[in-house]
């Protein structure tokens, strides 16, 4: 059977079918190198075709003065339509992604039904606030009264935003994107990752059935060039990116000279501080769960492991123990708990840092190569170093791959010491028996969340996600998450 979506040939935009003008890319399935199909590449044309559409929906159209709760009943509509296509939907990321089905029904599918619900209960509350009164003396004429002045802020829309996302979470993150950004007013365009462009085209049969204003929202498919251009353009008026920080960086950049707002969610390296009288079975299933789920494809995922060096032996056994029981494979088979990288490229860049930490002089204990019973898919099996020195490349780069460090400690300062010692923050994890040292030791990470003895095990999306330090500008997710998409415009005026 074919896989789903992927005889999409154009891009929907506008309210109208467009054929690329970049021609097609082959896009394959990566647990079996097999072509799934050849996915529309777009180029200038395209790009400004959706900018300028956007421009005029915005600038023009009804969506950005469309009373609340019109545009949520509009993102019913389209959450209805996704509900009705989400054996496909699944499919197709099964195939494009590499995402195992233990996946679908937390991040991969679930999590971007609880998003956009959880976003659709926070526009609800989105009023106008007052500003309290204030009388304060006439400074033109003091002898005259005191002036009692009062106001009110507005919170409205920034215009054209543009969603850029990464290959992961393909469909999670382009409607983590999309949904805030429409639900406050804006219109918006979508440039999904160009490994996993059917994740993102796909949203045209979904924009046509819900009845989406024409140029409230597009998907442009393509690589860094079209980004750069989407970036670039001065009609935009935000950038939401997910990505590397590499990449977040050169949006800055591309994007300083036409000064608009740019939201980062980056990558991590995070730790996980193991204290000496944490439950050992807890923190080293944590610790496998960790590197094998997506193969280490997550930016939120634990990689480093800091272990008191009381428990460090025990806790390496163990992890090896669990590694070991993990079924890799072709996420076809509903079993299979650790799919496929990427592409080949990730996977060299995998091995690149394998050997990285070989030539170190760390202690190889679980992997270290490709799976010897899978011929074909970018498989690597699940990695993990003891003793590793904490200032090294492999213990400080993000390798996006299936690899996890050990590193002792022996007081909990330590611990804090070397999990800071990152230029990434994104998450963290404390496991102990002691919940208000572990406590303690949280509010002294410099990350965006931390989870004490597993925290909620899951998406959260209540609960606020982004970067401290090169992880990352803003927050998706949490009660302010849709004010990332709102400009604040006060109102003063003179009362009494
Ligand atoms: P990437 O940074 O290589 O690419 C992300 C997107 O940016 C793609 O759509 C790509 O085409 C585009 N892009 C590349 N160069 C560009 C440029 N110069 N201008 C504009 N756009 C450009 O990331 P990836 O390999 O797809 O994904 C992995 C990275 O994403 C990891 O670093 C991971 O940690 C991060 N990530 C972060 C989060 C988060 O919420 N913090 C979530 C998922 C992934």
């Amino acid at each position: 059977m074919p896989t789903p979506y992927t005889d999409i040939k154009n891009f929907y935009i506008d309210g109208q079918w467009v054929s690329p003008s970049e021609g097609y890319e082959t896009i394959c399935n990566p647990a079996t190198e097999e072509i799934i199909g050849q996915a529309p590449l777009g180029g200038k044309p395209e790009v400004d075709l959706a900018i300028a559409a956007a421009r005029n929906a915005f600038d023009n159209g009804p969506w950005p003065i469309m009373q609340m709760a019109e545009r949520i009943e509009v993102i019913k509509r389209f959450r209805a339509s996704i509900i009705s296509r989400q054996d496909l939907i699944k499919q197709l990321l099964i195939e494009e992604v590499g995402a195992v089905h233990m996946l679908m029904n937390s991040a991969q599918f679930n999590g971007a039904i609880e998003a956009i619900d959880y976003a659709i209960a926070l526009a609800l509350k989105i009023e106008p606030e007052p500003i309290a009164i204030e009388s304060k003396p006439n400074p033109f004429d003091p002898s005259a009264p005191d002036l009692l002045g009062a106001g009110v802020t507005l919170f409205e829309p920034y215009g054209v935003v543009v969603g850029i996302t990464p290959y992961n979470y393909p469909f999670l993150l382009n409607i983590v994107k999309a949904v805030p950004a429409l639900l406050t007013g804006n219109t918006v365009v979508i440039k999904p990752s160009q490994f996993t462009p059917f994740s993102g085209l796909l949203l045209a049969e979904i924009i046509i059935e819900a009845q989406l204003p024409n140029g409230v929202l597009s998907v442009v498919t393509g690589g860094p060039e079209v980004g750069a251009m989407l970036t670039e353009d001065p009609r935009v008026d935000l950038i939401s990116f997910t990505g590397s920080d590499a990449v977040g960086s050169a949006i800055l950049r591309q994007s300083a000279s036409t000064l608009k707002k740019v939201h980062l969610e980056l990558g991590g390296k995070s730790a996980m501080i193991v204290r000496h009288d944490a439950d050992v079975v807890k923190a080293a299933s944590l610790a496998a769960f960790s590197i094998s789920l997506h193969a280490g494809q997550g930016c939120a995922l634990l990689t480093r492991f800091l272990v008191h060096n009381s428990i460090r032996p025990a806790f390496a056994e163990t992890v090896k123990a669990i590694l070991d029981q993990l079924k890799i494979g072709d996420p076809q088979d509903p079993s299979v708990i650790v799919g496929p990288l990427i592409r080949e490229s990730a996977r060299a860049k995998t091995e690149y840092y394998v050997q990285l930490g070989i030539d170190s002089g760390a202690n190889l204990i679980a992997g270290g190569k490709r799976p010897a019973h899978l011929e074909k898919g970018y498989f690597y099996e699940p990695t993990v170093f003891d003793n590793v020195d904490s200032t090294s490349r492999l213990a400080q780069e993000e390798v996006f791959g299936p690899i996890g460090v050990i590193i002792g400690f022996d007081t909990d300062e330590q611990a804090i010491h070397i999990a800071n010692d990152s230029k990434f923050g994104l998450s963290g994890a404390v496991m102990s028996a002691d919940r208000s040292a572990a406590f303690r030791i949280a509010q002294k990470l410099r990350t965006g969340g931390v989870a004490i003895n597993g925290g909620t095990g899951d998406l959260y999306v209540k609960a606020p996600f982004g970067g401290y330090k090169s992880s990352g500008i803003g927050r998706e997710f949490g009660p302010h998450w849709l004010k990332e998409y709102l400009l604040e415009k006060a109102i003063t005026y003179p009362i009494g």
